[in-house]
């Protein structure tokens, strides 16, 4: 992963830093989410971020996050679970029990288990499609060409709304063209949220418009798996 750009640490840290982008942007801060990606982290590391105010949490991993997120939600009512990691569509019955959110919508196949997951359980977690604005060939994510396609797929084909747009961009590379990417398919499709920007680029991500940070590191310290 990258080590962070600016030493932002802790959540008060990334609050203010989030504040500050806002400020400069000329952006309202209540219209950016911050999710506190908790990914390797237990109950013990995230129960003080709850006391903390903090209401939106990440995941990448469907077996992790049930292992640990149904005690906190039975403790905590009003927690918001966003699901950030690649979705196998054998998983997408569990995903949409257990998520509010899943910001890695990829593959029609993947589109087709959602959709009778939403219908057998009526519950319709917040879809993010994932753009591979790299086209880097080991990650998920759709190609910037086929965006505009596969969200009308997601909707005309599986009656999926899509409601935004999620990316990583290449660890190698500035990131702003990659938030500026996405930000513009979002736009021309009419769709309303962002989710872009780590530790290492979250200020970078809010002129473009993101409405979900994902950060992980810059609050929980680094991870050792
Ligand atoms: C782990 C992860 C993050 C958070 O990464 P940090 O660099 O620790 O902030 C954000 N998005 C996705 C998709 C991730 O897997």
């Amino acid at each position: 992963m990258n080590a962070p750009a600016t030493s932002i640490t802790g959540i008060d840290a990334v609050r203010a830093e989030i504040a500050r982008a806002c400020r400069d942007a000329g952006r309202d801060p209540s219209g950016v989410t911050l999710i506190a990606v908790s990914k390797t982290f237990g109950a013990e590391a995230i129960e003080p971020l709850i006391a903390a105010g903090q209401r939106a949490f990440g995941e990448n991993r469907v077996q992790e996050a049930k292992a640990k997120w149904p005690p906190l939600q039975a403790r905590h009512p009003g927690l918001e679970l966003h699901m950030i990691g690649p979705l196998q569509s054998n998983k997408a019955k569990e995903a949409v029990a257990l998520f509010d959110a899943i910001h890695s919508v990829d593959r029609p196949s993947l589109c087709e288990a959602l959709a009778k997951e939403n219908a057998r359980q009526g519950r319709k977690p917040l879809l993010f499609a994932e753009i591979n604005t790299g086209g880097e060939a080991q990650k998920a994510g759709v190609l910037p060409q086929d965006a505009d396609a596969f969200i009308v797929r997601c909707r005309d084909g599986y009656g999926l709304s899509i409601a935004g747009l999620m990316c990583i961009p290449p660890a190698d590379e500035a990131p702003a063209p990659h938030f500026a990417l996405t930000a513009k398919i979002a736009a021309r499709n009419g769709l309303k949220l962002l989710s872009m920007g780590m530790s290492a680029d979250f200020p970078v991500a809010i002129p473009f418009g993101a409405t979900h940070v994902r950060v992980g590191s810059a609050i929980f310290g680094s991870r050792h798996t």
